[in-house]
């Protein structure tokens, strides 16, 4: 019987969500799309008949109130639920699932709106009510999360007994050509990015200032680039996942007027979450630093450049060093001749869709709620390679580094 797929969010990541499963159709069935404003999913949905030629159904709704997605996923009938609206809804649309016994798929952890922490807490808790269910939550089917996490897992399998350390290494070279923008919402970037940094060493959580640490590491098909050590959510759950683990880091590339901004905005208040009054008005900096900002959606056109995305590992094999370095390379403007997205909501929704084709296609089966990383990563990887995200493997020596400073 034909599938049915209901996804939430029509935002950067929605659109190619969205165009990968009509790419892919004869997996997702009936498609919807709903978001907040229908405007933006009909645009969508017109943009995927012209260039793929399938039909997509289009709704409204507000994802912060179970009822009303309670209502929409009876009526779409939906076999799957992809959220890709954003880490604020996490909870709702995980209860409304349950409510109504549909698998679900998201590619950031929860949120609260007024504290940033970046942690699982909130959606494990809710394993024994997927669980009791009888359905599947897949939690963070994006890049990072998401491919970065199957890495982790393919590394493992395939290359170690036991992996001691790694260094994801997430490098986005694109320029848009305005002095400063975010490649996804801004509100959720600024917040990771200002957030203090943190890795994880010997069982316990070592916490940095923000941007405290720079390294330079060599990224294949762009260079050196300076890099900077942040948290990032999939390490919580790999830190458990991961056999041996010894040490775990996460660091991100940024150029100096980037940084230079977020500095005068931090100093100045604008990075702000929690609600202030202006003239009799209440706001909440960080938001109205976003309604200024250009929407992430709005870059595909004018971006170009390449992203690099990947893991270096260290760890033993029949009792021999051993280090490995898996990475994904994406060019921009390709994406957007593909899917009129830049590389990336490209990078985060072709792995949305992957982890939703496996769960429908019956691949990957589990009830409960899970990190990416305890499936099989190879029909994971086997999908990066024909569905537009292709990726390498360097065998490296042993004490041989990507590092150049
Ligand atoms: P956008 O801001 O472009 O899109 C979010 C969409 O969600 C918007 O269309 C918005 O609707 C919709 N939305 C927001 N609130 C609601 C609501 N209450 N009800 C219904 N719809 C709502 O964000 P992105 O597409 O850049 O990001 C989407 C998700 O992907 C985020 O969770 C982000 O954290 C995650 N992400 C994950 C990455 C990874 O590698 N794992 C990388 C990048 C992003 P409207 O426009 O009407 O406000």
């Amino acid at each position: 019987m034909s599938k049915k797929t209901l996804i939430i969010g029509a935002g950067g990541v929605g659109n190619v969500v969205a165009f990968k499963c009509a790419m892919n159709n004869n997996t997702f069935g009936e498609i919807t799309l709903a978001s907040r404003t229908l405007s933006k999913c009909e645009a969508i949905a017109k943009h995927i008949k012209e260039k793929v030629g399938v039909k997509l159904h289009t709704m409204a709704v507000n994802a912060d109130l179970v009822p009303e997605l309670v209502t929409l996923i009876e009526k779409v009938q939906a076999d799957i639920v992809i959220n890709v609206a954003l880490p604020y809804q996490d909870l709702t649309i995980m209860d409304a699932c349950i409510q109504t016994g549909v698998n679900y798929l998201d590619t950031a952890n929860y949120e609260h709106p007024d504290t940033a922490k970046f942690e699982y807490k909130d959606q494990w808790g809710r394993n024994a009510l997927f669980k009791g269910s009888n359905i599947m939550g897949l939690l963070g089917s994006g890049f990072d999360p998401g491919v970065t996490n199957v890495f982790c897992a393919y590394a493992q399998k395939h290359y170690f007994d036991e992996i001691h350390s790694i260094d994801i290494l997430d490098c986005n070279a694109g320029d848009h050509g305005y002095p400063f923008a975010t490649n996804f919402n801004p509100e959720i970037n600024l917040r990771e990015v200002s957030a203090k940094g943190r890795y994880w060493e010997d069982g316990t959580w070592i916490e940095t200032e923000p941007m405290a640490i720079k390294q330079v590491w060599d990224y294949p098909e762009i260079g050196p680039k300076d890099s900077y050590l942040l948290y990032h959510e999939e390490m919580e759950s790999l830190v458990k996942h991961i056999k041996g683990l010894k040490r775990i880091r996460f660091f991100m590339t940024f150029g100096e007027s980037y940084l230079t901004h977020m500095q005068c905005l931090e100093n100045v208040g604008m990075l702000g979450i929690k609600e202030i009054e202006h003239k009799g008005i209440k706001i909440i900096p960080m938001e109205f630093l976003a309604t200024l900002l250009p929407d992430p959606a709005s870059l595909g056109p004018r971006t170009k450049g390449k992203t690099n995305i990947g893991i270096f590992a260290k760890g033993i094999k029949e009792g021999k060093e051993k280090t490995v370095y898996i990475y994904q390379v994406t060019d921009h403007e390709k994406c957007y001749a593909e899917v009129l997205s830049q590389g990336v909501s490209y990078t985060t929704g072709v792995p949305a869709m992957i982890g939703a084709k496996l769960i429908l296609e019956g691949k990957w089966q589990g009830k409960g709620v899970f990190n990416i990383e305890e499936f099989d990563p190879d029909p994971f990887m086997d999908e990066l390679m024909v569905q537009g995200l292709p990726w390498k493997i360097m065998k490296l020596e042993a004490n041989e580094n990507r590092r150049v400073d």
